[in-house]
C-alpha cells in the first residue's frame, strides 16, 4: 500500500479509506495568495458551498492576515459559520429560494446582509427583518444581459433563477428602494466560476464593475457595498496548482478609480467571492482499491470511493463529468490505463474513464489530489447507504481533527 507521504500513509492505515485529508497550511496559503492578488481593502467572502467543514472555515477567519467573511445559503451553513466564530455582521446570506424559516433563523443568528434575487425575495427579506424587529441590508443580485469581452462565459443573458435581469432594474427601481424592513446597500454580481485564465477572470470582473456603475444610475441608490463576484480558478481532482493573478490588482484599481472614485475611502466597500480557490488544493482523497477486473479488454479499478464520496453531481449527469487523476509519481509503480469506478450499483458511478493509474491491486490506496472543494457535501452521500468518508484535518504534520458525517433518521 502506498499513499505517497508518510503522514497520508499513516492516516490511511489508522482510519481506513475512503479518507479525505485537508491541510490547513494550504488553506492559509490560498487565503494569503488571494488577498495578495487583490487591491488593499478588498473583502473576500468564502462560499461555504465549496466545503463547509467547520475547521476549514475557522481557519479562513483566524490566523495571520485579513480574515475571510462568510457567504452562506442554508441553515446548515449558517450553523457552521456561527460555530466557526463568524459574527453575524461578517455573513452574507445568498440563494434563490430563501424560505421564511431560514430567513427567521438567519435574523436570529445576527445576519443582516442578504443577497436578493428578485423583488419578491427582497420583500421576504424585509418581512423577516421586521418580524425580528431589525432592519436588514440587501445586495441586489444582478443577472447581467452581457458578459465581459473575451471571457469564457456562456451563461449570462439567459433566463435563470439567479438575480434580477439587468434590463428590468430601472423599471422597478422605485419598488426596490421602498421595500419595508430592508435597504438596498449595494449589488452582487456572480457570473463565472473557475475562470479559464487570468485574462478571462479580469475581463469579467471589470465588466461587473461597469455593469454596477450603470445599475447605480438605474437604481438611483448610492452603492455602499459592491460584490463583484469571482471565478478564481483551481484544479479539481487533477494535478496542478491554483492560478496566479499578477495583473489583477492593477486592473481592478484602474477600473475602480474611473468608475467608483470613492472606493479607496470605502465608498463603496468592495468584495469578491471564492470557494474552490481557497480550499481546493488543501484536500487529498485517499481511495482504497476494492477490486480490479478486466471486461472485454478494458481494465476497471473498483474503488471504495465513488460518486457517493466525490463528484456526485457529475455522476447524475447534471454537470460536466468529473475526471479524476491519481498521483502516479513517487512510488515506482508502472502506470497503465484503466477506468476508475466506485462501488455503487449504477453505471454512472465513474470517477475517470481510461485514465492513467499506477498498476493497482486489491488493497492498494490511490491518492487523488486537489480534492478539497466540492467533495463530500457535493456528493451523493446517502445513495446506497455506505458510510460517509472520514475527513481528517491536519496542519502540516499535526493531526487537528478527524470526523465523519453520520446519516441518522430521527422521528419528527
Ligand atoms: C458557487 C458560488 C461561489 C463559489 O464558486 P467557486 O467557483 O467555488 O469559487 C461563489 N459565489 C456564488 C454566488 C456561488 O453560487
Amino acid at each position: 500500500m502506498t499513499a505517497h507521504t508518510p503522514l497520508l500513509e499513516k492516516l490511511a492505515a489508522e482510519y481506513g479509506t475512503p479518507l479525505y485529508v485537508y491541510d490547513l497550511e494550504r488553506v492559509d496559503a490560498a487565503r494569503r495568495d488571494l488577498f495578495g492578488a487583490l487591491p488593499d481593502g478588498f473583502e473576500v467572502f468564502y462560499a461555504f458551498k465549496a466545503n463547509p467543514h467547520v475547521e476549514l472555515v475557522r481557519a479562513l477567519r483566524t490566523g495571520e492576515g485579513p480574515a475571510c467573511k462568510a457567504e452562506i445559503s442554508s441553515a446548515g451553513e449558517l450553523a457552521a459559520a456561527l460555530e466557526a466564530g463568524y459574527p453575524g455582521t461578517d455573513i452574507l446570506y445568498t440563494g434563490p429560494g430563501k424560505t421564511r424559516d431560514e430567513l427567521a433563523g438567519a435574523m436570529a443568528g445576527g445576519v443582516r446582509l442578504f443577497s436578493a434575487e428578485s423583488l419578491s425575495d427582497l420583500t421576504h427579506i424585509g418581512a423577516a427583518a421586521r418580524a425580528h424587529g431589525v432592519r436588514a441590508e440587501a445586495l441586489l443580485r444582478i443577472n447581467s444581459a452581457t458578459a465581459g469581452a473575451g471571457t469564457s462565459i456562456r451563461m449570462t443573458g439567459k433566463p435563470t433563477q439567479f438575480g434580477i435581469d439587468s434590463e428590468t432594474v430601472a423599471g422597478i427601481a422605485a419598488q426596490l428602494r421602498e421595500v419595508p424592513g430592508v435597504s438596498v446597500a449595494g449589488l452582487h454580481l456572480f457570473s463565472q466560476s473557475n475562470a479559464r485564465d487570468e485574462q478571462s477572470l479580469i475581463a469579467e470582473l471589470l465588466h461587473s464593475i461597469d455593469v454596477a456603475a450603470a445599475m447605480q444610475e438605474d437604481l438611483g441608490v448610492r452603492l455602499r457595498i459592491l460584490d463583484i463576484g469571482g471565478g478564481f480558478a483551481a484544479p479539481y481532482a487533477q494535478a496542478g496548482g491554483r492560478d496566479r493573478y499578477p495583473g489583477l490588482r492593477v486592473a481592478l484599481e484602474e477600473k475602480l478609480d474611473a468608475a467608483f472614485p470613492g472606493w479607496r475611502q470605502g465608498e463603496p466597500r468592495l468584495a469578491v467571492e471564492s470557494g474552490r480557490y481557497l480550499v481546493g488544493d488543501s484536500g487529498t482523497l485517499l481511495a482504497g482499491v476494492s477490486n480490479v477486473k478486466v471486461s472485454r479488454g478494458r481494465k476497471f479499478v473498483i474503488l471504495d470511493a465513488g460518486i457517493n464520496t466525490f463528484g456526485g453531481m457529475s455522476g447524475l449527469g447534471r454537470l460536466l463529468p468529473v475526471s479524476v487523476a491519481v498521483d502516479t509519481d513517487g512510488d515506482g509503480r508502472a502506470v497503465e490505463k484503466a477506468s476508475l469506478v466506485g462501488p455503487l450499483c449504477t453505471p454512472g458511478d465513474i470517477l475517470g474513464r481510461e485514465v492513467e493509474v499506477p498498476e493497482a491491486a486489491e488493497g492498494d490506496v490511490l491518492t487523488i489530489p486537489n480534492a478539497g472543494a466540492y467533495g463530500p457535501t457535493a456528493s451523493l452521500l446517502m445513495f446506497l447507504g455506505r458510510p460517509a468518508p472520514t475527513e481528517a484535518v491536519v496542519r502540516g504534520d499535526e493531526v487537528v481533527h478527524v470526523s465523519r458525517i453520520e446519516h441518522i433518521r430521527t422521528p419528527v
